[in-house]
């Protein structure tokens, strides 16, 4: 094989890797991220500044990779007399001029980026827009900084390609951009979705869905975020607004999303709880986010106790005396995690030992208190 072709060939290689570094190489730390990362500091520490810098080094390390071609070129395929300026092609020439200029024009831009310590970076002028009249981008900036250093805040990706979604705030990055948008000022849309046969880490079908993402009173611009469908669960606990499905793509769920749906349709056939008056009704103590509202009451007709029972079967439903505590879907994830893991065709009929006081009940004993949702 012809040398420039195959130092082409290998220089693509490496280039790609180092533009968009598949998985083991994020770990294995081959990235600007990791190479640069006494720089950049604490992606979790301070959000913003990370994701201003990283964006900046980026543009400025990728727009090397034409003059790293050249030079790899006149080194390996010495045929082309690519060091020798008067013998080289008129079309190399051009190729090298041009290499040459997109460093210095990227380390332009990302000078006057920094002017004013980064004030005219395209995520402060975003953030700018995000803000009220009295506030700056860096206040924005720190209270995007504040949420993000939270532990509730939901992720999914790698730095360089990354869905955060924290109490307040959408943000998005990829290589050399960063989107961010107010969780009160968006509308939110599936646009569409892709399945995979086989995902090289799990060896199972994968479904990934686009969400548009359109910011209404900001005048931003609409951005689209990817993710797992298996994540989705997740996000929506996050989300303010709902998702809309115009489209009524299917939605490949989990299966203790599956479980949790099927849990809450039977819950709504079951009779219902009505507390007496002097009833205070508190947060559930398992999310600590919605109101307590489901009573355990043993309402199915299984024998009583002291009846014999036949010998194997799943212990009889007993009466709990617990005050209400818990939300619907945390009683339906209790539930769950006590049936049989590798069964999931036999959890609807199993049986479980109420969270706080281990009396038995069955789905037909778990009641909606009347008047909380
Ligand atoms: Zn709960
Ligand atoms: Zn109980
Ligand atoms: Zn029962």
């Amino acid at each position: 094989m012809d040398t420039t072709v195959l130092v082409t060939i290998v220089y693509c290689f490496f280039a790609g890797i180092f533009v968009a570094p598949p998985t083991e190489f994020v770990s294995a730390g081959i990235t600007i991220q990791n190479l640069l990362s006494g720089w950049l500091g604490s992606e979790d520490f301070n959000f913003i500044y990370y994701h201003i810098k990283r964006t900046s080094a980026t543009v400025i390390a990728h727009s090397f990779i034409p003059l790293g071609y050249y030079l790899s070129l006149g080194l390996f395929a010495p045929e082309q007399t690519l060091f020798s300026l008067d013998q080289v092609e008129a079309g190399w020439l051009l190729f090298l001029v041009i290499s040459l200029l997109l460093p210095g024009l990227s380390c332009i831009c990302v000078l006057y980026w920094h002017r004013k310590k980064w004030d005219y970076h395209p995520l402060a002028r975003q953030l700018s827009l995000l803000g009220d009249a009295n506030s700056t981008w860096r206040s924005v900036a720190s209270s995007i900084n504040v949420e993000f250093r939270r532990v509730d805040k939901f992720t999914s990706g790698t730095p360089s390609r990354l869905v955060a979604v924290t109490d307040s705030w959408i943000i998005k990055t990829s290589t050399y951009s960063v989107n961010v948008a107010h969780q009160n000022d968006i509308h939110l849309s599936l646009s569409d979705s892709e399945e995979h046969a086989l995902s090289y880490q799990n060896q199972m079908a994968v479904q990934y869905l686009n969400i548009q993402v359109s910011p209404v009173e900001s005048g931003l611009k609409p951005f689209s975020i990817r993710l797992n469908s298996l994540e989705l669960g997740d996000l929506k606990e996050k989300l303010q607004a709902p998702i809309r499905n115009a489209r009524n793509i299917v939605i490949h769920q989990s299966l203790s999303d599956r479980f949790l749906q099927a849990f809450t349709e039977t819950i709504q056939q079951n009779s219902v709880f009505i507390p007496p008056p002097e009833m205070e009704l508190e947060q559930c103590i398992g999310c600590m986010q919605k109101p307590s509202n489901v009573k355990l009451q043993r309402v199915c007709d299984a024998p009583p106790d002291d009846l014999p029972q036949p010998t194997g079967a799943a212990p009889a439903c007993v009466q709990c005396f617990c005050r209400p505590m818990w939300c619907l879907e945390c009683m339906g994830k209790w539930f769950a995690s006590r049936q049989d893991q590798l069964r999931p065709d036999t959890w609807l009929s199993g049986k479980s030992p109420c969270p706080t006081c281990r009396a038995t009940f069955c789905l037909l004993d778990v009641c909606k208190i009347l008047g909380r949702d």
